[in-house]
């Protein structure tokens, strides 16, 4: 964090800033308590991925390359990195969207479910949301079971269970996959609609990462007890 003071004066240092551009972005923020400022780079490259591995080693010569065209700061930033420095290959399950997580008495969730880039810091809160909705529907499940208030064989009543999990979970996760590609379009002016202009990009951005904050998951988790209710 020092250097990057030196380099960038103390404001940008210690915010959380993304720099936008061209066929890239970057992020710098704070961590270890102010002491270090963490900084990830992201460069569109149009080439396969030739590697078996999803993390690579990469040399401060590329690292450079991929941003000398950029300003004053990002070129500095890429300048402070120390050690070696690892380039890691982004990939989603966009291109291959399960068409069900449920099949019988067996679900899948979480990444193994929907995993996405990172472009909009949610695949983890997104794992949660599968959980709290699982969890939910395994105890209205337990507790109908337990009470005798369904008649259906246990093994029944857990398949409804990750029925409802999946018409519950999977358009909303898979919408996060797709929405963390438009998103990197955003941040790296290749979205054809919004181009480079801030104004369109921010409109974008925000309903975006609204849809993923401004939800209520009791409300969620009500709805998708009261549907699983109707079926045992
Ligand atoms: C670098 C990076 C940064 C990220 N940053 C963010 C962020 O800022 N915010 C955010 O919300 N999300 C972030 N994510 C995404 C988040 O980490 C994942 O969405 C989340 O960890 C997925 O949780 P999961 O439990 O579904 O899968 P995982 O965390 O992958 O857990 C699966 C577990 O299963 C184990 N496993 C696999 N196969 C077997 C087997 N056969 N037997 C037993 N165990 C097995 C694995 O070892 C692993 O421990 C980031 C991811 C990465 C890689």
């Amino acid at each position: 964090m020092e250097r990057a003071i030196e380099a960038i004066g103390e404001e940008m240092a210690r915010s959380r800033i993304m720099y936008s551009g061209e066929g890239g972005h970057m992020l710098t923020f704070p961590v270890a308590h102010g002491k270090t400022m963490n900084v990830v780079a992201f460069h569109h490259d149009p080439q396969e991925w030739e590697s078996e591995q999803l993390v690579v080693p990469t040399t401060h010569a590329e690292a450079r390359r991929d941003f000398a065209d950029w300003g004053h700061n990002v070129r500095a930033i890429i300048d402070l990195l120390q050690g070696d420095l690892d380039k890691w290959g982004i990939f989603d399950l966009g291109d291959n969207p399960l068409s069900n997580f449920n099949k019988g008495r067996v679900c899948v969730a979480g990444d193994a479910a929907h995993a996405t880039g990172p472009h909009h810091g949610a695949g983890a809160g997104f794992c949660i949301e599968d959980s709290a909705v699982l969890a939910e529907l395994l105890q209205v499940a337990w507790v109908n079971l337990q009470s005798g208030r369904t008649r259906k064989a246990k093994a029944e009543v857990l398949e409804s269970v990750l029925q409802v999990f999946d018409s519950t979970r999977r358009e909303r996760t898979q919408w996060l996959v797709s929405s963390s590609r438009i998103s990197a379009d955003l941040y790296e002016w290749m979205d054809e609609a919004c181009g480079r202009d801030p104004r369109k990009i921010k409109e974008e951005l925000l309903w975006r990462n609204h849809k993923i904050w401004n939800i209520d998951i009791e409300d969620i988790t009500r709805a998708s007890n009261r549907e699983l209710g109707d079926m045992i």
